[in-house]
């Protein structure tokens, strides 16, 4: 854990997975820009993570770096916790940590591959949803907040011969946006989407396709790949109080696609 948090109780709290690299660091900086005091966690990159920690200081911010991965859920607990303790109580949760495998076809992919792909987009965003909402809840005493997850226009495109397991994860994040929504609206918590679309960041290395924003381009209205930072302004967004009489929808960051 990089603790390199200043308490500051005025400043709402903001918990965002997998913050180290792309749309979360974006989300973490800008966050943090905008009066929050943020904590985020990261998998593997210390290095990262230390970074954006470092960003945010430099700033006059306040940051609170967590190795967690979502789809643990002592690790998960342990991040919640650690957020409890260290900042206070939890306004915003962004659940961005996500992952996709190399691309191919459904009929080359194995069970662990799904296990993996599921356990890491929806399990975990499912873990994190819950810890949030039993500390945002008026039903567990909470405060209410809001919770912005991101899913992808993988969602509706299907992703053939890429990743129809990712699609489909998103496609489950959807539904659980949605349905969240619904459950938690009378107890002070808003739940929202945003699904990015061609966007520069690493996640497309991880696929075997580092240039894929490039490759594809073409294929979208404005003819361009998105900023890890357009996403994060909606995000932010999305979590604001001028996003107050939203909830349970999902917004398109595509360029049109
Ligand atoms: P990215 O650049 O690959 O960064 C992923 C971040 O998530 C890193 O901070 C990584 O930590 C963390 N992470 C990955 N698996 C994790 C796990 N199991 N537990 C905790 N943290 C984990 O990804 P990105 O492109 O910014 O994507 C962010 C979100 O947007 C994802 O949900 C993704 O599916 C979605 N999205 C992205 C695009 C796009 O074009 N980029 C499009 C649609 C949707 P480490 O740094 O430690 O590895």
């Amino acid at each position: 854990m990089s603790n390199n948090v200043s308490n500051n109780a005025s400043k709402p709290i903001m918990l965002v997975t997998g913050g180290s690299r792309g749309i979360g660091a974006a989300t973490a900086i800008g966050a943090a820009a905008r009066g929050y005091q943020v904590a985020f966690s990261y998998l593997n990159n210390k290095t990262a993570a230390d970074d954006v920690v470092k960003k945010i200081l430099d700033a006059g911010g306040h940051a609170l770096a967590i190795q967690a991965d979502v789809g643990i859920e002592a690790d998960v607990l342990r991040l919640f916790k650690t957020v409890d303790e260290t900042m206070g109580t939890l306004v915003v949760l962004v659940n961005n940590a996500g992952m996709l495998e190399q691309k191919m076809r459904l009929d080359q992919m194995d069970l662990g591959r799904w296990q993996r792909v599921l356990n890491a987009n929806v399990i975990g965003s499912f873990l994190c949803a819950k810890e949030a909402v039993l500390r945002m809840s008026t039903l567990h005493g909470g405060k209410g907040g809001a919770i912005v997850n991101l899913s992808s226009a993988a969602a509706r495109l299907g992703s053939p011969n890429e990743f129809i397991d990712y699609a489909a994860a998103k496609g489950a994040v959807d539904a659980m946006t949605i349905g969240l929504s619904k459950e938690v609206a009378m107890e002070g918590i808003r739940v929202n989407a945003v699904r990015p679309g061609l966007i520069y960041t690493d996640i497309h290395a991880s696929a075997g396709e580092p240039g894929r924003v490039d490759r594809a381009k073409a294929g979208v209205p404005m003819q361009r790949g998105g900023t890890a930072e357009e996403v994060a302004d909606t995000v932010l967004w999305l979590a604001s109080e001028q996003a107050s009489y939203l909830t349970g929808t999902l917004i398109d960051v595509t360029g049109g696609r």
